[in-house]
Order: C-alpha cells, then sequence, then structure tokens
C-alpha cells in the first residue's frame, strides 16, 4: 500500500526488540553483534545493512532518517548531532580544494562564518549572491562553481527565493543545489520536487519543536548522500541514539504543529500589520510580503516565523524584549513556545551598522518565533510591548 508521507512520518519503525513493544525502543548501543567472523566480515564488506557501530548507523537513527527521506521525497539520508554539521558535511564531502561554492547571502550566522572563515583554510573559493535579486546570479557562476547553497525563507529576514529558478539555473551550469530547509520544514516547503540535489535541516528547530534536543539530518540524491555518509562515518558527526528517538517521535505531530504554527503566525502577522509603531511586516503568506508569489508557488502555508522593524530603531528593540511579559527572549526558534528575538542587539550585537545591513539585519528588527499557545495570548503580550517602545 502506497502511504502518503504524513502517515510514513508516523508509522515508519525501523526496528523491534522482540517484546512487541507498540512504540520503538531506545538502542542505546555503541556497537552491534556478530554471530560469527563470516557475518562481521559481510557487514563490513557493505554486502549486508547490518548496523556495526552506533558512528555509522543505529535503529533509531535510521528510523529518524527514514521518515525525512519519506517526507522530503528523497533518495537517502543521513542524521547528524547538529544542523551545523550537517551544512558543514554537506559542503566538506561534496566540495574540494579549488572548487567555487555559491551561496545567498542572508545564510544562518554559523554557516557565515563556515563559509567565510573555515571553506577557504581549506581552499574552497565562496563568494555571496543577492537573496533578493537573482538577476545577479547566473553572472556570479565561475568555471570552478560546483554548487549553490541558500536558505529560503531566509533568516531573520524572511526573503524567499524561488527554488524553481535556482534548480533551472543549477541544472543549466551542471552544479549541485543545496538548500537549508529548516525555516519551511518538509510538511511546508520540498525542495527536491523542484530539483534541489540536496536539503539540509537543523532538527533542534520545527523538527524537535520543543526545545529538548539538537540534531541535524542531510538527504537528497544517493550518490551525494553516500559520500557525505563515509564523510561522516570517518570524521564522526553522528546523531545521538537518544535524540534519534526524540526527534523521530516529534516527526509524529509535526504536520499539525506546523498547521497550528502557521495558523498562529498569519493571525498574528495580520494583526500587527498596520500597527502604528512598525514600519513593515513581513509574513509569507501575507500579500504584502514582496514575494508573496514564490510563496505561494512553494510553500504549503507562510510557516512560524514573521519579522517586523520597529520605527524606534535599536533603543526600541531593546525595549521590545525587556517588555514582554510571555514570550521568551533565548536563541532558539521553532518551539511549542513562542521566542522573540532582536538580532541587532543581541546575535548580531557585535557588527557594525554596515555588517549588519550587509546580511539584511536592520536596527529595530525583531523576528517572533510563533509557538502553540493562544494564538491571542502572544498577540497581547506584543501589543503591550509595542505600548512602550
Ligand atoms: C539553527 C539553524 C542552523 C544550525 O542548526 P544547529 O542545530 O543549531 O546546529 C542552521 N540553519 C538554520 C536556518 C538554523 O535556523
Amino acid at each position: 500500500m502506497e502511504l502518503h508521507p504524513i502517515t510514513q512520518a508516523i508509522r515508519i519503525q525501523t526496528e523491534r526488540s522482540g517484546q512487541k513493544e507498540h512504540s520503538t525502543p531506545l538502542f542505546l548501543t555503541s556497537s552491534f553483534t556478530f554471530d560469527n567472523a563470516e557475518d562481521m566480515r559481510a557487514a563490513f564488506a557493505d554486502e549486508t545493512d547490518d548496523n556495526i557501530y552506533s558512528r555509522f548507523s543505529n535503529p533509531n537513527v535510521t528510523e529518524f532518517i527514514d521518515k525525512i527521506v519519506a517526507l522530503e521525497g528523497a533518495e537517502a539520508g543521513y542524521a547528524t548531532a547538529t544542523g551545523m554539521a550537517a551544512v558543514f558535511a554537506s559542503f566538506m564531502a561534496v566540495l574540494k580544494q579549488g572548487d567555487h561554492l555559491l551561496s545567498c547571502n542572508a545564510v544562518f550566522g554559523s554557516t557565515h562564518n563556515i563559509i567565510k572563515k573555515w571553506l577557504p583554510r581549506y581552499g574552497i573559493e565562496a563568494s555571496y549572491v543577492s537573496a533578493n535579486n537573482p538577476a545577479e546570479w547566473e553572472a556570479a557562476i565561475r568555471p570552478n562553481t560546483k554548487m549553490i547553497y541558500l536558505e529560503t525563507p531566509t533568516n531573520p529576514g524572511l526573503e524567499l527565493i524561488d527554488l524553481e529558478f535556482a534548480a533551472a539555473l543549477a541544472k543549466k551550469h551542471n552544479l549541485i543545489l543545496n538548500v537549508d530547509n529548516c525555516f519551511a520544514t518538509p510538511l511546508n516547503q520540498r525542495p527536491i520536487d523542484f530539483g534541489a540535489h540536496l536539503v539540509v535541516h537543523s532538527a533542534t528547530k520545527w523538527i524537535d519543536g520543543q526545545g529538548r534536543v539538537l540534531g541535524g539530518v542531510i538527504v537528497g540524491d544517493k550518490q551525494l548522500i553516500h559520500d557525505i555518509y563515509l564523510f561522516c562515518r570517518n570524521t564522526g558527526p553522528a546523531l545521538a541514539p537518544f535524540n534519534a528517538w526524540v526527534l523521530s517521535k516529534s516527526l509524529e505531530t509535526l504536520d499539525v504543529r506546523m498547521e497550528r504554527h502557521a495558523k498562529n503566525a498569519l493571525h498574528i502577522a495580520s494583526a500587527l500589520e498596520s500597527h502604528p509603531k512598525i514600519s513593515w511586516l513581513k509574513y509569507p503568506y501575507l500579500p504584502s510580503h514582496p514575494q508573496h508569489e514564490i510563496a505561494l508557488k512553494q510553500m504549503k502555508n507562510g510557516g512560524g516565523i514573521l519579522c517586523f522593524e520597529l520605527k524606534g530603531g535599536l533603543e526600541s528593540g531593546r525595549t521590545f524584549l525587556n517588555s514582554l511579559k510571555l514570550m521568551t527572549v533565548t536563541a532558539n526558534l521553532g518551539d511549542s513556545r513562542s521566542i522573540a528575538s532582536h538580532p541587532a542587539s543581541t546575535t548580531h550585537g557585535k557588527l557594525t551598522d554596515e555588517e549588519r545591513l550587509e546580511v539584511n539585519i536592520t536596527p529595530g528588527l525583531i523576528r517572533i518565533s510563533v509557538g502553540l499557545e493562544y494564538a491571542d495570548d502572544v498577540l497581547n503580550d506584543i501589543l503591550q510591548a509595542l505600548e512602550s517602545c
């Protein structure tokens, strides 16, 4: 029977213990045994897919990977300890000295550091193109360009990149398209359907959805994933079985959670859009979003993140955070609890104004990760905080 990915995310069960348990047990073991030397030889010779050692594979990790593979419509996958390990492995296993990586400029902070600080040390060139100016992308492709990397929606500015356009460009120039799909989740957007070859996730965010564990995953083309698997098998960023167990369980509720996050976010975004203390507000599923057409084309809903600019700038941003009564001020997103952040005074506080503007962080920018609380409670918290700004 052909099952819908949403059903697969609930029903895939990779391994049982023999106790007829309904839920997947936790396989907290570093290694796996063999009945004889021949069986062990065959496993090491890749003649079987038996588990050998939990750095290579583990039933809880495999279950989590199989679910993401189903949700993203991918061929294969590998799970990592964090989202950053997934991003790093997707670069290091595929790119080599002399290659060039073309990336959109609005990327997650640590990804920016990998691209600017670490890749050049290994002889891998990298350059940025503007997320909201696709016209400049083709001219930025070099003879040695091997991969296009992008996030959509971008963090924290919620710019959208047309996946169909990026995939067509990658195809024309025979490049690998690698997409960080963390903000949208596979329930909202499936880059592989548009032609992406690799999709990376920080599972720490919406996939866990309750701010409890770190994790990452890379899915995509079978051959590329095999290269990534071999890189990770040797270098060791494996996902721990317990975290995989939590994340696999979380996937049983991802669809209903994401629908509610998006419904709450749309409600809050609509109510705030014309607030007198706000100069602009961005949410992909509001018609006022400059790239709303792209959102309708590639996203099933607007997601759980919205952002707005306070007219009062940097000082107002600080006041806003200090005035919140319900929402949490913390460096995470994608949680059942709503979270507010003011990048200019916190995560990006060390940068100069010019450096911040380069990554589209304006002085009064507030990012809200909308949780699963009663939506009007979150809205009222924002409204009362805005009164002080
Ligand atoms: C958080 C995040 C990451 C990094 O994930 P970790 O699990 O924190 O290592 C990468 N990309 C995006 C878009 C993120 O939000």
